[in-house]
């Protein structure tokens, strides 16, 4: 459809719409009938692929058809026991992959977008899935466009089309009907596309079309879906194919042996695969999104809601934490603590009998009162109106003898806002903006006080004051052109007002464990050198000689390498531009730093994409900087930042804990095997008991370690280097030795039982491995504490995995239909004494591993 072609009231007529915006229940019904306004994703299993897709790994289809075939040459019972051991494994394999589907999910829904739109007149925000053709919804600078539209009202609108049609530069949007012709997406200037984002201005428009039928949808197929693999399971993923390799050579050579020793051939044959099926650890990379979704879950209840996965891996990994001042590190609750107003002799420069000042702080802001008399609007406005308010300059009264009849809006980059008023003597023009950079618009015949007033207003900063100037001149009528060099420029500095925003009382000890955890916090402002160093200082972000402070404009003059040399010691960077973040984020990252960034403003969004974790504002925060984000705080709390890295510390400890335990276990199953043949005995387990460890130990206890709480000393050693191997730091070389001592105590227990003729060494063997396992996963519930230290209650779930498993294993091994199943017998109570006191062998080993490393290292 040409929407673009179509005058308004056309459009109403088929979009059966009006300015007043659908009825709620049309609307729901509209819903109905053209679906949610959402992209589907092409690629998406469904459950049954899901499930079906578990067997199609390639050991898994050996081991099937090996299986078939000893059925039919001979033991039917072994056959039907492993194909339901494979099927309850995929089962299993599914619940773990849907279950990280749904979680992934259920994240995605926790940041979907929302959009503010007209039913019935009154404007209600709503997700933007539910939008539907014919609602009107209300744009502003910072939004992104939620579904395709077709402008209605504009003011100064203009939109950064660029994920759409390469176009870099921002297009003015206007509301008329374009003239017959052929228009190009990006030549459609009354339209605005899903996915496009509002850099300035504001709107209304109609939605003309949603979901799969907007520009979006249509190229959708073409869109790079976001990298699903974190770092971590990247690695896992290569490195589980290089262990493949190992293990099945490992597995061909069991088989040879026990071949050339005269083993029957199908019992070695479904021995040896059923131990590959078992070592090759083809979940990990599963298990570590479940272990990364649940941890985003638990990070969103303390208010740390995680875009992408990745971020929960990398949290850890923070070395330097680049934050903003107001509201993240301050309580963005101003207050006017002085003023001063500048006496001017001239006397045309005396404006009014009143105050002067204080019009002028009620007339330029764009606060607003709602009904129940609260002032609503920008922290440092709210403060300067309700300063002169309280001093009887009522806002409402003095718009009426002097409304507004043009603006310059605030931008962070030209730090001041210029508002036009029309009066009896003519157009009054009031400038309100950071005084360093007023100066510069001042009439020559103030510069030579500038000195003087700068000293005065250096003295506020230095109390960390957010020192604000206001500045005026007279035109005649309204120039007509209103930009930058016609309106702000000869003006007359009348006054200044410094105000306080203090310090959150939980920053400046989040400061303390940053450091501690080897993370430098750095502050970056818009706000003056002083200020931002007073704050700085309270908070303990700037203490020590060596700490440095540079402004925007210093940035600036410097070279890159310059930069660089000195960016390891910056800790305040003050009247920054939001362009200038990107620039800090890359010289960190050259220097090897892992950069956490935060921001709320359109401009910040490049920094935050850029950044290891790119941090966005859940209040004060723009859609386009959350998009942009990684991970987004819902209180705007810098010290929800250092929670969130705690908790991304000990989710990672958790997955390292969790993979240790898996291949410490899988190589005590390979060492008891291997071994064996080399010691003159016989096979210790059979293909099912090897298939039960899988399914049973391995699993269940591994899942709990994910719920294991922090390390004592989890904020008080330096963070993890992303790049290092998760291997490294004795890993490897636990998972070799513990894995060689379960290994041989499982033949330990079966050379004694054979030794003494005692049929039952192969149930023995079999509960020394299953329960050496248990110990371990006990033992390795800390990495360095004793496991009576942390306490043995204080991982439930962990407890109730071990008695499950344990209550499973006794089972086995005491039902007379298991006995026979899995061949295996009763042991007496004897028997079962041995076998726990020689499965604990592990735990002790493991535990005195750990003294030692507390006593050496
Ligand atoms: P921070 O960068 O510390 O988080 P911020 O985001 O509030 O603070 P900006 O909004 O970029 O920083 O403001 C920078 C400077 O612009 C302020 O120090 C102040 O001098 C000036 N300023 C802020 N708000 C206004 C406003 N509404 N009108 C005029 N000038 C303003």
């Amino acid at each position: 459809m040409n929407w673009h072609l179509l005058p308004l009231s056309e459009i109403e007529q088929l979009l059966n719409s009006s300015p007043k915006g659908l009825d709620s229940f049309t609307a729901s019904e509209l819903l109905l009938e053209y679906g949610k306004n959402q992209i589907e994703d092409q690629k998406k299993k469904t459950p049954f692929q899901m499930f079906l897709q578990q067997f199609t790994d390639f050991m898994i289809i050996v081991l099937i058809a090996a299986a078939l075939i000893s059925g039919i040459l001979g033991d039917l019972i072994d056959t039907i026991i492993i194909l339901a051991i494979i099927i309850i494994n995929a089962l299993i394999g599914f619940i773990q992959e849907f279950r990280a589907e749904k979680a992934m999910e259920a994240l995605q829904n926790m940041v979907a977008s929302t959009a503010l739109v007209l039913r019935e007149e009154n404007p209600i925000e709503k997700p933007a899935s539910d939008l539907v053709p014919g609602d009107v919804i209300l744009l502003e600078a910072g939004n992104i466009i939620p579904a395709d539209i077709r402008f209605l009202e504009t003011y100064q609108i203009k939109v950064d089309e660029s994920t759409l049609t390469g176009e870099s530069h921002n297009v003015e949007k206007i509301a008329e009907k374009l003239t017959e012709g052929d228009y190009s997406l990006g030549d459609r200037l009354n339209m605005g596309f899903k996915g496009t984002f509002v850099t300035n201005g504001r709107a209304l428009a109609y939605v003309v079309a949603t979901g799969m039928n907007t520009e979006l949808g249509r190229i959708a197929k073409m869109i790079q879906k976001d990298e699903t693999a974190t770092p971590l399971q990247k690695r896992l993923i290569a490195f589980g194919k290089r262990l493949s390799i190992v293990i099945l050579i490992i597995c061909t050579v069991i088989f040879i042996i026990g071949w050339l020793r005269g083993e029957a051939i199908l019992i070695m044959l479904l021995t040896s695969i059923s131990l590959a099926v078992a070592a090759i650890p083809e979940a990990l990379p599963t298990l570590v999104t479940i272990a990364l979704a649940f941890g985003a879950r638990r990070l969103a209840k303390s208010n740390a809601l995680i875009r992408k996965l990745p971020a929960v891996e990398t949290l850890g990994s923070v070395t330097y934490i680049c934050t903003d001042k107001t509201g993240t590190l301050t309580l963005n609750k101003m207050t006017v603590q002085e003023t001063h107003e500048i006496q001017h002799t001239d006397s045309n420069s005396i404006f009014f009998p009143a105050n002067i000042l204080l019009t002028a702080m009620t007339l330029n802001n764009d606060v607003s009162i709602d009904k129940k008399g609260k002032w609503l609007g920008d922290s440092t406005e709210v403060a300067l109106v309700q300063y002169a308010h309280d001093k009887n300059f009522k806002k409402n009264e003095l718009e009426k003898t002097m409304p507004r009849v043009a603006e310059l809006p605030f931008d962070s980059t030209r730090k001041c806002m210029t508002t036009l008023h029309q009066t009896g003597q003519g157009i009054l023009v009031i400038t309100k903006g950071a005084v360093d950079l007023l100066f510069s618009k001042l009439d020559e015949k103030q510069k030579k006080d500038i000195p003087e007033i700068e000293a005065k207003v250096n003295a506020m900063a230095d109390k960390g004051y957010r020192v604000l100037g206001y500045a005026m001149k007279w035109l005649p009528s309204i120039p007509e052109k209103i930009n930058m060099d016609t309106i702000e420029s000869s003006l007359t500095l009348i006054g200044f007002a410094g105000m306080i925003d203090p310090p959150r009382e939980e920053a400046k000890q989040a400061v303390a464990e940053c450091k501690q955890a080897g993370i430098i916090p750095v502050m970056i402002t818009g706000d003056h050198k002083l200020t931002a160093k007073a704050i700085a200082k309270q908070l303990g972000i700037f203490i020590s000689e060596e700490d440095l402070i540079l402004s925007g404009a210093e940035l600036s003059a410097l070279s890159e390498t310059q930069f660089e040399n000195i960016v390891e010691k910056i800790r305040v960077y003050a009247r920054v531009n939001p362009e200038q973040k990107l620039k800090i984020v890359k010289a960190l990252q050259d220097k090897n730093q892992f950069v956490a960034m935060t921001g709320d403003g359109v401009n910040d969004a490049p920094a935050l994409k850029n950044a290891d974790i790119g941090i966005a504002m859940g209040i004060n925060g723009t859609e386009v900087s959350k998009e942009a984000s990684h991970m987004i705080l819902l209180d705007d709390n810098f010290a929800t930042i250092v929670k969130a890295v705690k908790h991304g510390r000990r989710i990672f400890d958790n997955i390292l804990k969790f993979i240790k335990y898996t291949m410490t276990s899988n190589s005590g199953e390979i060492w008891a095997i291997f071994l064996a043949p080399f010691l003159g005995l016989p096979i210790p387990l059979l293909a099912i008991h090897i298939l039960w460890i899988n399914l049973v130990t391995d699993g269940l206890p591994g899942l709990a370690l994910v719920s294991e709480p922090s390390e004592s000393n989890i904020m008080s050693r330096p963070p993890r280097s992303p790049k290092e191997n998760i291997f490294a730091g004795g890993m490897a070389i636990h998972i070799l030795w513990v894995g060689f001592l379960m290994g041989t105590v499982t033949l330990g227990i079966q050379a004694w039982s054979i030794h003494y003729n005692n049929s039952h060494w192969q149930t023995m063997a079999f509960t020394v491995l299953c329960l050496s396992q248990m110990g371990h996963v006990m033992a390795i519930r800390s990495e360095r504490e004793s496991i009576f230290k942390i306490g043995l209650l204080s991982n439930t779930p962990m407890l109730g995995a071990l008695l499950l498993t344990v209550i499973l294993q006794m089972m086995i091994i005491y039902t007379p239909f298991f006995n026979t199943i899995f061949k295996t017998q009763p042991l007496t109570l004897y028997e079962l004494t041995i076998t726990i006191a020689v499965s604990s062998i592990v735990f002790c080993a493991v535990e005195l591993e750990k003294w030692a490393k507390r006593k050496w290292k």
